[in-house]
């Protein structure tokens, strides 16, 4: 058992069950025995694998898309470059590369990032030296100004509610005990106003998420650049309207039970597009796209052609099976969306037309 099952037995023992939201929080930031809190989970030797860490193309693909879009804007000479969550600091660094083919953009940013984990902010620190980045705890923190912001695998671990519905209303999804040991259950139905849209396309049965964190987060974005100017690219995985239980675990590059480790799995939900887009009125919201087709848009296949000419072997072999799981429908390709905001006046980022 891990130690933070122990603890939350103990927790729930005394006090009763937890929402699928306390659940994900504690076992993702807890101080001492959080997931991240504790581990960098990236690469082969880790639990998962995200596209900054397949390719340096993403990074690289992200990296002109912001890089027009300052042009777009009429190239402001003091910018904040922010990313959420920013892992191992690999999108960052391949985007600060790609965007000294720009001129002047490279000189215009100041980069922060917005990272909850000691063990990965020390790990950013090491790549990304040469950038002198900030680090924050919540977007809130960031200075104001022109805000160009990459999120890519950020708002998937942001802890989720689940509700299932009831002829009677809704029950909440919550951890409990059977025979002492962490399982799920549910609680007694009750009509709930912030679901009453989803009456209509709903059925007893089905289950819906709410993520309550990641509107406030999208807000701030849209405030932000909406007010100041700016452009927001968030990659990852989910659709347009949530429906149905998307809660998983994930440890060794292998799915497993939710409950089985808690604190030693990454867990993650599907990311309710709609509900971002709406939260970031007054910015503008692109359509959603799929990994895939953002990328082939902003040129991947070019892109890949010219880094291939350069290998062989075994290296170009792991470069053509790179840009394929990237983009290929059965691999990342559908499954990774992506969306943008920007401002009213300003044409939408490439790729998003
Ligand atoms: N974007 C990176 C890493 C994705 S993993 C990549 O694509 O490789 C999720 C990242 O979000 C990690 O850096 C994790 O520590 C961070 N994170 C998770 N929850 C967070 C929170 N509530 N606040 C800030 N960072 C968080």
């Amino acid at each position: 058992m891990t130690p933070l099952a122990a603890a939350l037995i103990r927790r729930i023992a005394a006090a009763g069950p937890i929402g699928v939201a306390d659940y994900m929080a504690e076992c993702l930031l807890h101080p001492e025995h959080g997931y991240y809190t504790t581990r960098d989970p990236l690469g082969a030797a880790g639990d998962f694998t995200t596209a900054p860490e397949i390719s340096q193309m993403f990074g690289e693909c992200l990296g002109l898309a912001l890089a027009q879009a300052w042009l777009d804007q009429g190239a402001p000479g003091r910018v904040v470059l922010a990313e959420l969550g920013p892992g191992r600091g690999t999108l960052m660094a391949d985007v600060l590369r790609s965007a000294r083919a720009v001129p002047g953009f490279r000189a215009a940013l100041s980069v922060h990032l917005v990272e909850a984990s000691p063990v990965l902010r020390a790990r950013q620190a090491a790549t990304l030296a040469d950038a002198a980045p900030t680090w924050h705890d919540r977007i809130e923190d960031l200075p104001e100004g022109p805000l160009f912001l990459l999120a890519n695998e950020f708002f998937d671990a942001l802890p989720i509610r689940q509700f299932l519905r009831d002829t009677a209303g809704w029950r909440e999804r919550q951890v409990g005990l059977v025979d002492g040991k962490l399982a799920f259950g549910l609680s007694a139905p009750a009509p709930l106003a912030a679901l009453a849209h989803r009456l209509a396309d709903t059925r007893p049965g089905d289950m819906v998420e709410t993520c309550p964190a990641a509107a406030p987060v999208a807000a701030e974005i849209g405030r932000r650049i909406a007010a100041h100017g700016g452009a927001a690219l968030v990659v990852d995985y989910g659709g347009w309207h949530s429906l149905g239980d998307t809660l998983q675990a994930v440890r060794g590059h292998a799915p497993e039970d939710v409950l089985a480790n808690p604190g030693a799995a990454d867990l993650t939900a599907h990311v309710d597009f709609e509900a971002l887009a709406r939260a970031a009125a007054p910015a503008r919201s692109t359509a959603m796209v799929t990994q895939g087709v953002l990328l082939e848009r902003l040129g991947i296949t070019a892109r890949a052609q010219a880094l291939a000419a350069r290998l062989g072997g075994a290296a170009l072999e792991s470069h053509v099976a790179a840009h394929r799981r990237l983009t290929h429908p059965d691999e990342m390709g559908s499954v990774f969306k992506a969306i943008s905001f920007h401002p009213e006046t300003t044409p939408p980022p490439p790729g998003f037309a």
